[in-house]
């Protein structure tokens, strides 16, 4: 069975909150961690909403500091301390992100119950920005109005998968169920030696999402995100747009679907609707003409990645 890679939209709009959107926010779960992926305004209540967790969320990620992608984040670091969190929080984004946390809790003489571990992002080059032994984290800078980032969210491995059934009939110990998922071969006590491809399945293969908030079209993204399994991709606006999608540096549909086929990623979901569109059906309609495995985000829907 394949490990825990789910995605749960909390926000799909852009600039401006709308009766039946929220400002951009989602709530990922890979291999037993919880990851925020920007933090809009009334995330928390997404999250209440969606019957979510706050404090199991370790890692927070914001690609920019447009108020649409991180005005929740100083109410939910709040909410974590009033909760009693005592778990340090890992904080990923823009360098001038952490002054303003700062200001936000000495102006109201906070002090949070744990600690938060801040990492600023580069918005020039692509990065590693956090590891760890079942996945990785790297950015990528995008290009729009101001500094901002993409990231690239990536299973690690491969780590072969135990045979159950043949592990349990040779009495191998669980102890050595991590050196066998890791390659290596089992010596018995009665020193006879087990090839490890004897007690082992194939790895499941490493998926990948990359997430692509606010963006201008822009192939100069495609060597990151090239091959992903997921693309979230932002489109602002439909094609007939396009003058105002330049202007403010934000896609299409139409451009985020070719984003999506010339990096030949397996799917492509859409976000950060403009407040204009009461349907987005349109928009997907455009997008799959160049892209047909597009779909539409939407709030509260959890995707297995
Ligand atoms: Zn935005
Ligand atoms: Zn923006």
């Amino acid at each position: 069975m394949q490990k825990d890679f789910e995605l749960t939209i909390l926000g799909t709009g852009s600039a401006t909150p709308t009766r039946l959107r929220h400002p951009s926010a989602q709530y990922l779960r890979m291999e037993g961690d919880y990851f925020l992926i920007d933090c809009g305004e009334g995330t928390q209540n997404q999250i209440l909403k969606f019957g979510l967790r706050f404090n199991k969320i370790k890692y927070i990620l914001i690609s920019h500091l447009h108020g649409d992608h991180y005005f929740g984040l100083p109410g939910m670091i709040t909410t974590m301390s009033l909760q009693g969190r005592l778990e340090p929080l890992t904080i990923i984004g823009p360098s001038e992100l952490w002054p303003i946390i700062e200001l936000i809790l000495k102006s109201g003489n906070t002090t949070l119950t744990y600690e938060i571990n801040f990492i600023p992002t580069d918005a020039e080059q692509p990065a590693l920005v956090l590891e760890k032994a079942q996945w990785e984290i790297r950015s990528f800078p995008l290009r729009h109005r101001i500094k901002c980032t993409g990231f690239l969210i990536k299973e690690k491995g491969p780590l072969r998968k135990i045979s159950k059934q043949a592990c349990e009939k040779l009495g191998v110990p669980f102890s050595f169920y991590d050196s066998l998922k890791a390659g290596a071969n089992y010596i018995a006590p009665d020193g006879k030696t087990y090839e490890n491809a004897l007690l082992t399945l194939p790895a499941a293969p490493n998926r990948t999402y990359a997430y692509v908030s606010d963006s201008i079209y822009d192939e100069g993204i495609l060597p990151h995100i090239s091959g992903a399994d997921w693309l979230y991709h932002e489109a602002t606006f439909k094609h007939d747009l396009l003058d105002r999608a330049l202007i403010t540096f934000h896609t299409t549909s139409l451009q985020a679907g070719e984003i999506a086929a010339r990096a030949q990623v397996k799917n492509l979901i859409l976000g950060h609707f403009s407040a204009r569109y009461a349907d987005v059906g349109p928009l997907l309609e455009e997008a799959k003409t160049a892209f047909p495995n597009s779909r539409i985000a939407i709030e509260g829907e959890l995707i297995q990645l």
